[in-house]
């Protein structure tokens, strides 16, 4: 027991120590623009510094036929990254502890109007405890993180007795097939670890995430004539109408998913782009938008999926313009069914190892946005703690990690390797 809390003591140290470090290797990650298709650069940096650290290397490409073949892939657009996946792993030289897969996403979403930004998105700025940038919190902390608990235990002449997968993707923002492709690839382990940026808490349940889009066609006039041209805007609008109460439809069943109790409003239902029409004084012949939803976990994602296109047809029929022109709703995106998470040893030695670095219990909760966890918790069938640092911004602007929260989850996650793995000297 003396041994286990000098251990602590030393693991809890050797993060401080390391942090200066850890920090500067946190901006060098957020000066990547690492925007979806984009991914390459920030994938070799990590690819060559965990071969620098020691690691046996693998990286490979992402598998469209394999993944839209999956029931939890997602189509592959025009869009889609082509960015390799990167694993690097440790094998202990005898293998007596428990393996562990550490996880983390290296694409960020788009920066938005630059001038909406007080902070340079890839300057990784830090005033007071806050660092700023696109990606500092989701999750490029998180993945300094994975790296730099790792290299506290070394800096310590010990190392996981337990074989540890640290896996790099890409993809997360949008379909979840990098983590996918992980799993295809054949990679599991005994328990799998991401810090997403949960403020400090545990993954209790999580949704799934569906994208699509829908596209609305009509025929095109001058508007004097407008009696006699469709406005394909003005019928999107409508559509747009009828999908909202799907939305208000499946919150109202908010009662029966007790997993979810807590959040004010699990089923969000996104407009996030719109575009149509050619000319302002021709009547729109043409307008697509994109949809993000949520289902509840234990949902599956094709049977939700349905249902909007069923409601959206439905109402299509009882519109005079929309019932001769039919719109037409094609997935595009995340394909992905939530989970929730069963109590496990996995836990446990996660939520001594926070309380040891916090003195605080660990809490949990459910969160209403996709996480790349649900591979693990739904197809390797490990458990999976989601748990990672506080943060303001994210998706937003001056998206931002605070530093000491970081240092917090670091130490958390070193414990919790030392205990879940065991360790044995370099
Ligand atoms: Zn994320």
């Amino acid at each position: 027991m003396a041994r286990d809390a000098a251990l602590r003591a030393a693991i809890l140290q050797s993060v401080e120590d390391g942090f200066a470090e850890q920090v500067a290797y946190t901006q060098k990650l957020v000066s990547f623009a690492s925007q979806r298709g984009e991914e390459f650069a920030v994938q070799d940096f990590i690819f060559n510094d965990l071969k620098a650290r020691g690691m046996a290397m693998d990286r490979f490409a992402m598998d469209e036929a394999a993944l839209t073949a999956h029931e939890g892939g997602a189509p592959f657009s025009a869009t889609h990254s082509r960015a390799p996946i990167v694993v690097g792993i440790h094998h202990p030289r005898q293998e007596t502890g428990r393996s562990l897969i550490l996880q983390h996403h290296l694409d960020v979403v788009p920066v938005g109007p630059r001038d909406m930004w007080e902070h340079d998105p890839y300057g990784g700025e830090i005033v007071g405890d806050w660092m700023y940038g696109r990606g500092a919190g989701d999750m490029k902390a998180g993945a300094a993180a994975n790296v730099y608990a790792l290299a506290a235990l070394k800096r310590i002449g010990l190392q996981p007795a337990g074989t540890v997968y640290l896996q790099s993707v890409v993809e997360e923002e949008l379909t979840g097939n990098g983590a996918l492709q992980t799993f295809l690839r054949g990679y599991t382990a005994q328990a799998a670890l991401i810090p997403e940026p949960e403020d400090e808490k545990l993954v209790r349940s999580c949704v799934g995430v569906l994208w699509f889009s829908v596209e609305v066609r009509g025929i095109p006039v001058h508007v004097r004539e407008m009696g006699a041209g469709a406005n394909a805007i003005d019928a999107a609008w409508r559509l747009i109408g009828a999908l909202r109460e799907v939305e208000a439809r499946w919150n109202a069943e908010a009662p029966q998913h007790p997993e979810c109790a807590g959040v004010e409003k699990p089923i969000n239902m996104n407009i996030g782009l719109i575009e149509g029409g050619d000319w302002g004084s021709s009547v729109p012949a043409w307008c697509r938008f994109q949809v993000r939803v949520s289902i509840y976990p234990g949902q599956k994602a094709k049977e939700k999926f349905q249902e909007l296109v069923d409601h959206a047809m439905a109402f299509a029929r009882t519109d005079g313009f929309l019932a001769q022109n039919p719109p037409v709703l094609m997935q595009n995106g995340f394909n992905a069914e939530g989970y929730i998470l069963a109590p496990s040893e996995a836990e446990d030695v996660l939520a001594g190892a926070h309380e040891a670095a916090f003195a605080a219990p660990l809490e949990s909760f459910c969160t209403a946005a996709y996480l790349d966890a649900r591979v693990y918790a739904l197809y390797n069938r490990i458990p999976t703690l989601c748990y990672g640092p506080k943060s303001k911004g994210i998706h937003g602007f001056d998206e931002a990690v605070s530093l000491s929260s970081v240092k917090r989850v670091t130490q958390t996650m070193a414990l919790f390797i030392a205990e879940w793995c065991g360790t044995e000297p370099i």
